[in-house]
C-alpha cells in the first residue's frame, strides 16, 4: 500500500520564494529559509500535496508525525496493518525540528568552545595539556609563536548555527513522507480531528472542519500521538505582548543574543544556559525554587556550580512581576525586553534587560480542537489523554494515545517511540504489553550530563498515574569519578558520581543517579539490568573494559558484592 496519488511541488530558497512561501515557513518556525531548512520542509512539509484517496477502512489511523506517530504508522504497516498518519505542521515533530536534534548540535559546538578556551587560557607555566596554539605567516613557512594573551576564542554564531540546520536537514529524510510511503503507511497533511468514536476528517490546510472535500477516515483503532507545546504563562504581565523566545523559535536566531534571560530551571533551560553562556552570551536563570525541582539535590548541586563557574547566573525564589518591551525586532536587530522580578537574592525588586526571553518553563499536552469529546476519550486539559497500563484511552478501547500527549508518562523522544511499539502490539495484535513493564533513562545532556531512570506508575486499576512519594526503605551505593581512572587522566568528572538505589537489604535495583560526562551512555547498562532483573550483583560481576568511565557503575556493584564478602576472623 503507498499513498501513490501524492504529489509535491518544491520549496525554494530566498529571495527566491516567494513572499506566501517565506510567511509560511515562519509560522511553522523554520527559518531563515537556506538551502539546509529547504531540503528539511521539502522532507517533512510539502508545500503543496495532493493527500491519498482514503482506504474504506483503516487498522490504525494516528494523529501526529512527531517520534510517537511516526513510529506507530510506520511498525503498523511493517507488520501487514493498513495504516495511515496525519501531519498537521512538521513530521519529525518536537524532536527533529525544536528539541533534541538543533539542542545537541549547538551543545557538540559549545563544548568545542569550552574546550578551546581552555587550551588557550594556559599560560607557559600552566600548561595542563602541553598545547598552546601559534600562528603562521601568511605563506606558512616559518612559524609566529604568538604570546598566548593574544589569542582569543572566535565563536562564529551564524556559523554554528548553520551547522545545526545542515546536521538537521541531513537527519530529516528518515522522518520524510517519502520514507513512509517507502514503508507502505499513508501521510496526510492537515490536522485530524475525531468526527465520532470511529471517525477521524482530515482538515485540509485552508479548510474547515466539515468542508465536504476534507478526507475522512474510518478506523478500526486509532492513536493520538500529538505531542505538546511550551507552556506560556498568562499571569505575567507583558509577556503575551513581548517577543519572547520558546523552543519552537529559538532555533531560528541567527545573531548571538548579547543577554539571555531564561524562565525555568529544568533541563531545556539548563542545556540551553550552558551551550548560549559558552558561546559568549551573558545568560541568567531565573528560578521559583531550586534547579531541577523534581531531581537529585546533588545532581542539582554539581550542575549549578558547574554553570556557575562558567558564567550562568542563577537567581532563586523567583517571582516575575513583569515583562516591558523596549523595542521589537528589526532586519539588523534582536529586541529588547526589561524582565522587573523579586528574587531571594535581593533585598528590592530588580530589572534585566534581555535581547533573548527564553520561555522554558515545562511543556502542556496539545489536546485541544482535536474532537476528543466527539471520540469519547477523556483527558485531562493539561497533562494530556487518560491511559490506562495498556496505552489505551480509559474511555474509548479503540483509542491509544503515545508521548507527550499523555498524561503521568515520561515526555522524551524514545518513551513515545517505546510506546508506540507497545500500541501496535496491544491494539492491532491483542498484546497485552504493559507501560508499567517500561524502565525509562532520561538524560540531561549539559556537561556533566545528568542521567536518572524511572518507571511508569499504574494505580489498582491499572491507570497510569503521577508518581507517588516512594515510601520504600532504601540502600545507596555511591561510586565517585574523581577516583576513576578514566576521569582521571581526561582531567574530567572532579564532581560526578554514579548513585544507585536498591531495596532495603536486597541487590534489587530501584534506581539511579549518573552525574558525569557520559553519564547518558553509562545509564544504558543500568537500565539494561533494572529491565531484566539483573541485581546489583550482576553488574558488579560484569567485567568492564579499563579505563573507562563506566567502571563507576560497576564500582557501585562491587560495594554491594563486598558488602557481603565472607571475611576470615
Ligand atoms: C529543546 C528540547 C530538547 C529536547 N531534547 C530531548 C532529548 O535530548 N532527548 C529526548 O528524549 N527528548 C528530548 N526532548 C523531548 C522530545 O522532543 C519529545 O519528548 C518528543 O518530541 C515527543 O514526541 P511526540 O511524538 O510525542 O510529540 P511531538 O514531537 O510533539 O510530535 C507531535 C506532532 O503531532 C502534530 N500534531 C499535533 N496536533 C495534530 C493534529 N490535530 N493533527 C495532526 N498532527 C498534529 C504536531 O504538529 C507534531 O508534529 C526535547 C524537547 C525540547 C523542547
Amino acid at each position: 500500500m503507498t499513498s501513490s496519488s501524492s504529489s509535491s511541488s518544491q520549496w525554494k530558497e530566498s529571495p527566491n520564494a516567494s513572499t506566501s512561501d517565506e510567511t509560511l515557513a515562519k509560522s511553522l518556525s523554520i527559518w531563515p529559509l537556506d538551502a539546509y531548512n529547504v531540503d528539511l520542509l521539502n522532507e517533512v512539509r510539502h508545500k503543496e500535496y495532493d493527500n491519498p484517496t482514503p482506504l474504506e477502512i483503516y487498522d490504525l489511523v494516528v494523529i501526529g508525525a512527531g517520534a510517537g506517530g511516526l513510529v506507530s504508522s510506520r511498525q503498523a504497516a511493517r507488520r501487514g496493518a493498513k495504516s495511515c498518519m496525519i501531519s498537521s505542521e512538521l513530521a519529525g515533530g518536537d524532536c527533529l525540528n525544536a528539541g533534541c536534534v538543533p539542542s545537541k548540535a549547538l551543545l557538540r559546538c559549545a563544548k568545542l568552545i569550552r574546550e578551546a578556551k581552555k587550551v588557550v587560557a594556559n599560560t607557559p607555566n600552566n600548561n595542563e595539556y602541553g598545547i598552546s596554539f601559534r600562528i603562521s605567516n601568511n605563506n606558512y613557512s616559518e612559524p609566529i609563536i604568538t604570546d598566548h594573551h593574544q589569542l582569543e576564542v572566535n565563536v562564529d554564531f551564524p556559523k554554528i548555527m548553520e551547522r545545526m540546520r545542515k546536521l538537521r536537514a541531513q537527519i530529516a529524510p528518515i522522518d520524510g513522507h517519502s520514507r513512509g510511503d517507502s514503508l507502505g503507511t499513508q501521510t496526510f497533511q492537515g490536522k485530524g480531528v475525531f468526527t465520532s468514536p470511529s471517525t477521524i476528517e482530515v482538515v485540509e490546510h485552508g479548510k474547515k472542519l466539515g468542508d465536504e472535500s476534507n478526507p475522512k477516515l474510518n478506523f478500526r483503532k486509532a492513536v493520538i500521538a500529538t505531542g505538546g507545546r511550551p507552556i506560556v504563562p498568562d499571569n505575567i504581565p507583558g509577556l503575551n505582548e513581548a517577543p519572547y523566545t520558546t523552543n519552537l523559535s529559538l532555533f531560528n536566531l541567527q545573531q548571538l543574543p548579547k543577554r539571555m534571560v531564561i524562565l525555568g530551571a529544568g533541563v531545556v533551560a539548563l542545556e540551553m544556559a550552558q551551550a548560549f553562556a559558552s558561546f559568549g552570551t551573558e545568560v541568567t536563570v531565573l528560578q521559583r525554587s531550586r534547579l531541577l525541582s523534581k531531581g537529585d539535590d546533588e545532581a542539582a548541586m554539581v550542575i549549578q556550580s558547574t554553570l556557575q563557574d562558567e558564567g550562568v547566573k542563577f537567581l532563586s525564589g523567583v517571582s516575575v512581576h513583569e515583562v516591558t518591551t523596549i523595542s521589537q525586532a528589526t532586519d539588523d536587530n534582536l529586541p529588547l525586553m526589561s524582565v522587573s522580578l523579586s528574587c531571594a537574592e535581593h533585598t528590592e525588586s530588580i530589572s534585566l534587560d534581555c535581547e533573548c526571553l527564553l520561555l522554558a518553563l515545562g511543556r502542556t499536552a496539545n489536546v485541544e480542537s482535536l474532537g476528543l469529546e466527539s471520540a469519547g476519550v477523556d483527558f485531562h486539559h493539561s497533562k494530556g489523554i487518560l491511559v490506562n497500563d495498556f496505552s489505551q484511552s480509559v474511555s474509548n478501547p479503540n483509542v491509544y494515545a503515545v508521548g507527550d500527549c499523555v498524561a503521568d508518562v515520561f515526555r522524551l523522544t524514545h518513551m513515545s517511540g517505546e510506546m508506540a511499539k507497545v500500541v501496535v502490539q496491544n491494539a492491532l495484535f491483542k498484546g497485552q504489553w504493559r507501560l508499567s513493564s517500561l524502565v525509562v533513562p532520561a538524560v540531561m545532556y549539559t556537561d556533566p550530563e545528568y542521567a536518572t531512570i524511572g518507571k511508569i506508575n499504574v494505580d489498582e486499576n491499572d491507570n497510569v498515574v503521577s508518581p507517588i512519594e516512594n515510601k520504600e526503605e532504601l540502600d545507596f551505593y555511591k561510586a565517585e569519578l574523581q577516583h576513576n581512572d578514566r576521569a582521571i587522566l581526561d582531567s574530567s568528572d572532579k564532581t560526578s558520581f554514579v548513585k544507585i538505589c536498591c531495596k532495603k537489604g536486597t541487590g534489587t535495583i530501584v534506581g539511579c543517579t549518573i552525574v558525569s560526562t557520559r553519564a547518558g551512555e553509562m545509564i544504558n547498562e543500568v537500565s539494561l539490568a533494572m529491565k531484566h532483573n539483573i541485581g546489583l550483583e550482576g553488574v558488579g560481576r560484569n567485567i568492564h573494559s579499563y579505563p573507562t568511565l563506566g567502571e563507576a557503575v560497576m564500582g557501585c556493584g562491587i560495594q554491594f558484592i563486598n558488602s557481603r564478602w565472607e571475611t576470615m576472623n
